[in-house]
């Protein structure tokens, strides 16, 4: 095992990955920003180094200055977190040819699917349904044209290296694909360096449900079931649930069982995320596999009792899996609410500052995963997630109460947040009664 570990992240998952270190005798090396100077959970760490100034291309996406705190700091491996540079293959290559663990998959695995083009044929040959569309990057308007009339409108442009819901735009008619293509191919040129964009049928009203897998260097992959992500804002994720309500038992085995495949497919190691589209019929579609631990992972933890920032650990070490596929078990409903730095009564947007009172709510079930106190300065640098709050149930009408009685004891002053927002969400109808897709919240109230 490691004995020393740096963490290549900032904010609440830096801090959740100290925990976990911690509760394995593991000592850490953190590396912050100018801009994170004098945040406390830097003092749960055993060293911390100031690797350059807020900006993130200055500091937390500089390879070299990490690579380098982590031989100062003599870190064996390296936690990307996620964001950053946890999805940069080339940065795994080179943490592993400077001897140094990277704590995710083997670098293959990710630059393939990276490339959401090659997902997709990997998903295909893997016999996975993926969302009817282009094979491949569009190279010119005649094909993209071709394509969309195949398929359908309304089609959906995506980057090929997309994420975080950047850089998609649904075009519903001929004349809006035409101009639309070309927006689309600049955009993810300036966003992600990379100008490929391909088509994809834009499936209507549908849900996501994504499956949490794990996988050790011994070719056992392990899916700890599903998670529920249909409740977002502009294709951001706001709140996720496990068990996916209303999902008919065998669709969700089915589900897993492809995750499973599509990974085994891919020869991945570490854990990792397969994401699906369903449709009102239960028809399920691959859409992206996230080579990386995703901030929703705590719901998972709660239902199977699986610490997965332990598990990542510990087969990047060279260790088997613990546990096995029948060993995993699902037990009750975890619900975890994204709280965000942001103004939701001001179209979201971003509220940055010092934040003067906080209470923390706790409770049976409770589980708050967050870096900031009283005092904390949210900086306007990075994403607005200043914190999750995840409950654990036994049944989902449970866990709703218990959610809405945590967001109620909830107290961040100084700023604005999500919070309210949350209570919204979770008194109507349509989220209690799990009827929603992916533009439910856009349709009921930010237009
Ligand atoms: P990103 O990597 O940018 O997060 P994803 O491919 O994971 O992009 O998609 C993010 C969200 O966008 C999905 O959860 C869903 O709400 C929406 N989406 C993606 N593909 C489609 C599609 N083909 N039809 C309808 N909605 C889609």
């Amino acid at each position: 095992m490691f004995k020393r570990i740096l963490i290549a992240n900032r904010g609440e998952i830096a801090l959740r990955i100290i925990r976990a270190c911690r509760d394995m005798g593991i000592e850490t090396v953190v590396v912050y920003s100018e801009a994170d100077r004098g945040s406390a959970y830097l003092e749960l760490a055993d060293e911390a180094y100031c690797i350059g100034p807020a900006k993130g291309a200055d500091s937390y996406l500089r390879f070299d200055r990490v690579i380098s705190a982590a031989e100062v700091g003599n870190a064996q491996a390296i936690h990307p977190g996620y964001g950053f540079l946890a999805e940069n293959a080339h940065f795994a290559e080179v943490c592993r040819s400077c001897q140094i663990e990277f704590i995710g998959p083997p670098h293959e695995a990710m630059a393939m699917l990276g490339d959401k083009n090659r997902a997709r044929v990997l998903a295909k040959e893997a016999g996975v349904p993926i969302v009817p569309g282009s094979d491949g990057a569009i190279e010119n308007e005649t094909q993209a044209l071709r394509v969309a009339k195949e398929i359908g409108y309304p089609v959906l442009i995506k980057a090929a290296a997309g994420g975080g819901g950047k850089g998609m735009r649904v075009a519903v008619n001929e004349g809006v694909l035409k101009t639309a293509i070309q927006q689309a191919q600049q955009e993810a040129q300036a966003a992600f360096g990379n100008g490929a964009v391909y088509l994809e049928k834009y499936i209507d009203h549908p849900r996501h449900v994504e499956v949490q897998a794990v996988a050790d260097q011994f070719g056992n992959v392990v899916h700890l079931w599903e998670r529920d992500c249909t409740t977002q804002r502009r294709h951001q994720k706001l709140i996720e649930e496990s068990p996916a309500p209303n999902l008919p038992e065998e669709v969700r085995r089915a589900i897993c069982g492809s995750a499973v495949r599509i990974l085994k497919a891919a020869h991945y190691t570490n854990a990792g995320t397969v994401e699906f589209l369903v449709d009102r019929h239960f028809n399920f579609y691959f859409i992206e596999v996230n080579a990386r631990i995703q901030v929703e992972h705590p719901v998972t933890e709660m239902v199977t009792g699986i610490d997965l920032i332990q598990t990542q650990i510990r087969v990047a070490a060279g260790e088997p899996l613990p546990f096995r596929q029948e060993d995993i078990e699902h037990r009750g409903c975890a619900i975890e609410c994204r709280i965000n730095a942001e103004d939701p009564a001001n179209k979201f947007r971003p509220s940055a500052g010092r934040i003067d009172r906080m209470f923390v709510p706790g409770g049976p079930g409770v589980r708050f995963d967050s870096h900031a106190y009283p005092g904390y300065v949210v900086s306007p640098h990075y994403d607005s997630m200043i914190g999750k709050l995840i409950v654990h149930r036994p049944t989902r009408a449970e866990a709703i109460a218990c959610m809405k009685r945590a967001l109620s004891e909830l107290r961040i002053e100084g700023i604005k947040t999500t919070v309210p927002f949350h209570l919204e969400i979770l008194s109507h109808p349509v989220f209690t009664e799990a009827r929603g897709d992916t533009t439910f919240v856009e349709r009921t109230w930010t237009g």
